[in-house]
């Protein structure tokens, strides 16, 4: 079921038509923010299958997850019923390794490790390379092996390189990390590409049976792709390169997490015969929001210079408004969106609220919720990340994979059933010394020595428990889930530790998790299995709890506000080292990503833009003075409208900053605590150097790393 491409092309410019009809050969769309590139890329596979070119020939490849939701929900609209590949590169290739898992060392049936499981990983793998983590953290370790995956650097050519203190510490914990790995029939998110693109880069005949099959390969945000990625399609389109991509370079976020710009600048070299699309009309954005858009980006030297036009209508000016603090900020911003929604000038999904990092969000919730408006705070990873999801996916994990030492360790003893640390240590150094997993270490507990005979006991009991739920693997999920809570004698523990009346208590969670089982079973009656449906939970990324429909406000950082659109945007906290971050400041080209963060928040704006900035603000309890962030004198302040705090009162005086904030603090505090405590749970690694902790805790392409890597490079790119 094929539209007529006269019908698809009618609502396109003459440009993006010109890009639509494209059909073979490399083509690159270079352009601004909100001048169609995303509807070019569904319009013209419309086009392609209008051409008679079959559906299965395609692959559209997007950031996220939510952005290849939106690209199919589009597509079913232009071109009803058709079965294109749509998805994420982590997705695309974690499908793809699931059928050549053999050629990689896996079976089938791999664990992705989320990345608190990779950082579980990285612990062991450091005790067991031996190596001391005075000079290294963990964390550096484990941003050095990211990097590293990312630019495609295998442990043994990683060891032949110049390396830094840092670097060689964590050379040594690289093989290990990825032995281990592979005993775990596991792989981390860097090395679902790593996998892959070896993989096409070693085996000629599967590259080229892939690049057959794959003959349309169109990516979107192309700017923010790294090394790996690069790799992946660019072996996906020699014998056939009717490669497409999208991106603005002006938009490139991703910097610390390997995305290099270089791959979207040197398209044109790699591929002569390119054709290259420039589409200058944006149709997203009032006049005044571009101009703010347009003044700031020329900052950057780094840059080709890219013309914008709208006939859109003028719009109100942007607004640039200074508070006293964190507070007044979230007050003013409520009630503007309180009077703006009852006087029916706007609906609370009219509205999003960007900050640089997650933890600015909670004063405005406080806001929001006291004023009763609804909110969605775009986080979807966070319901993953809880304890007690965790939990009961640990016993799925190991249940599909019985290699999955993480999942291992973290049910032997929960609900606690008397295995203490010791034992666990025990059975890893048993597993580790046998080249075993641990599930079989525990089957095998009489044969280790150390073992008092009541830790015998209760591993056996364990096992016993393990082997009754696994029993079940085939079973709908919903059953077999249900099996795991009684089985493992978790719902009883929950009970007697959950209040029934609270409906985000742990009970209730495990209770929403079992629906989403539920609803995966039903939406895939036939191909619905446990492997799949931990692939999907392993790859949710941070953007895909947003609902589009829903009649709330969204809350999000400036990273996950990428390729999205809303009329009304409120920017808050531009502040310096905040944004710019701190630890920006140091780097001219992390410095210039800031400022593109920016410029990616302020071109989501359709109609109505305030940015804001306060004069103090509450950072990890702490109140300081803070000072506007440098980017703003960089914007056309005379045409924009400028507010000055009304407010004379000072908030923060001595006596309240040490007890920690005034009376209407205390509920704050309170939604702080119990907030960090949720996304402290289990949340991954102190990032290191360039990116705040806060931004993500894991989403599909979840691992953040460092950018402090430059001393290696690729040892070939194909
Ligand atoms: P970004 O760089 O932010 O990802 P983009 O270039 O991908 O932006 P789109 O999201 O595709 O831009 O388009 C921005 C908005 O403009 C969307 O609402 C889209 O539907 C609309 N739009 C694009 N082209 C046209 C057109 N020819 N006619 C009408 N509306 C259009
Ligand atoms: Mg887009």
């Amino acid at each position: 079921d094929v539209p007529h491409s006269d019908a698809l092309l009618r609502e396109l410019t003459a440009p993006q038509c010109e890009a639509v009809q494209h059909v073979d050969g490399p083509m690159l769309i270079l352009a601004g923010p909100g001048s169609g590139k995303t509807r070019v890329v569904t319009h013209r596979i419309a086009y392609l299958l209008a051409q008679d070119i079959p559906d299965w020939q395609i692959a559209a490849l997007t950031f996220t997850n939510k952005a290849a939701d939106e690209m199919r929900l589009r597509l079913d609209k232009l071109a009803p019923g058709q079965k294109v590949w749509m998805g994420t590169f982590h997705r695309f290739c974690a499908q793809l390794l699931r059928r050549y898992a053999s050629m990689v060392g896996l079976q089938e049936n791999y664990s992705i490790y989320d990345t608190s499981d990779s950082k579980q990983a990285m612990k062991r793998a450091i005790e067991a390379a031996g190596v001391s983590t005075t000079h290294a953290s963990p964390d550096q370790i484990a941003n050095v092996i990211s990097k590293a995956k990312n630019k495609l650097i295998t442990p043994d050519v990683m060891e032949g390189q110049m390396l830094s203190p840092k670097e060689t510490v964590a050379a040594k914990v690289y093989p290990v990390y990825q032995r281990q790995l592979l005993t775990a029939n596991a792989v981390d998110f860097d090395d679902l590409l790593l996998h892959v693109a070896n993989l096409l880069r070693h085996s000629p005949e599967l590259r080229g049976e892939l690049d057959q099959r794959f003959r349309y390969i169109l990516v979107d945000e192309y700017q923010d792709t790294n090394l790996a990625q690069y790799a992946i399609v660019r072996a996906l389109s020699i014998d056939h390169p009717n490669l497409s991509v999208t991106g603005d370079p002006d938009q490139s976020i991703y910097g610390w997490r390997g995305a290099d710009l270089n791959n979207i600048l040197d398209f044109e070299k790699d591929y002569p015969s390119v054709r290259t699309v420039r589409l200058e009309q944006n149709y997203r954005s009032t006049p005044n929001v571009l101009r703010v858009a347009d003044q700031l980006i020329r900052h950057n030297r780094r840059r080709k210079q890219k013309n914008l036009f709208t006939d859109n209508d003028e719009g109100e000016p942007v607004i640039l408004r200074w508070f006293e603090n964190g507070y007044e900020e979230a007050d003013s911003i409520a009630d503007e969106i309180v009077a703006a929604i009852s006087s029916g000038l706007a609906r609370p999904s009219d509205f999003a609220i960007f900050c640089r990092m997650n933890s600015l969000t909670r004063s405005l919730e406080h806001a929001l919720r006291g004023r009763g408006v609804p909110y969605q705070i775009v986080n979807g990873v966070e319901f993953y990340q809880r304890k007690e999801i965790k939990d009961v996916l640990a016993y799925l994990h190991l249940v599909n994979n019985p290699g999955h030492d993480v999942a291992l360790t973290r049910v032997i003893n929960t609900p606690t059933r008397g295995i203490g640390a010791k034992t666990v240590q025990r059975l890893q150094a048993f597993a580790d010394s046998h080249n075993i997993p641990m599930l079989e270490a525990a089957r095998r507990a009489e044969q280790i020595e150390s073992l008092a005979k009541r830790s015998v006991t209760m591993v056996k009991k364990f096992v016993a428990i393990y082997d009754r739920i696994a029993a079940r693997a085939t079973a709908p999920l919903e059953d077999l889930m249900r099996c795991v809570v009684q089985e493992s004698g978790y719902d009883k523990f929950l009970e007697k530790n959950s209040d029934e009346a609270d409906d985000s208590s742990p009970l209730g969670n495990v209770d929403e998790l079992i629906s989403a089982a539920v609803d995966f079973d039903r939406r895939h009656p036939d191909d619905g299995s446990l492997e799949a449906f931990l692939e999907q939970v392993a790859l949710v990324s941070d953007t895909d709890a947003f609902e589009e429909n829903d009649q709330r406000v969204t809350l999000m950082t400036l990273h996950a506000s990428k390729g999205l659109e809303f009329p009304r945007v409120f920017i808050v906290g531009v502040e310096d080292d905040l944004l710019p971050h701190k630890r920006s400041k140091e780097d001219d080209a992390q410095f210039e990503e800031e400022r593109r963060l920016l410029f990616v928040g302020i071109t989501r704006a359709k109609q109505w833009l305030q940015l804001s900035c306060c004069k103090r603000r509450m950072i990890r309890g702490d109140t300081r003075p803070v000072i506007a962030s440098p980017f703003l004198n960089e914007l056309p302040l005379e045409e924009m409208k400028r507010i000055e705090s009304t407010v004379q009162r000072n908030y923060f005086d001595q006596e309240i900053d040490q007890s920690g904030g005034g009376d209407w603090d205390l509920p704050e505090i309170q939604i702080n605590a119990e907030a960090q405590g949720e996304a402290q749970a289990d949340v991954s690694f102190d990032f290191g150097a360039n990116q705040d902790e806060d931004v993500f805790s894991s989403d599909d392409q979840a691992r953040e790393s460092s950018p402090a890597f430059d001393s290696v490079t690729a040892e070939s790119a194909p």
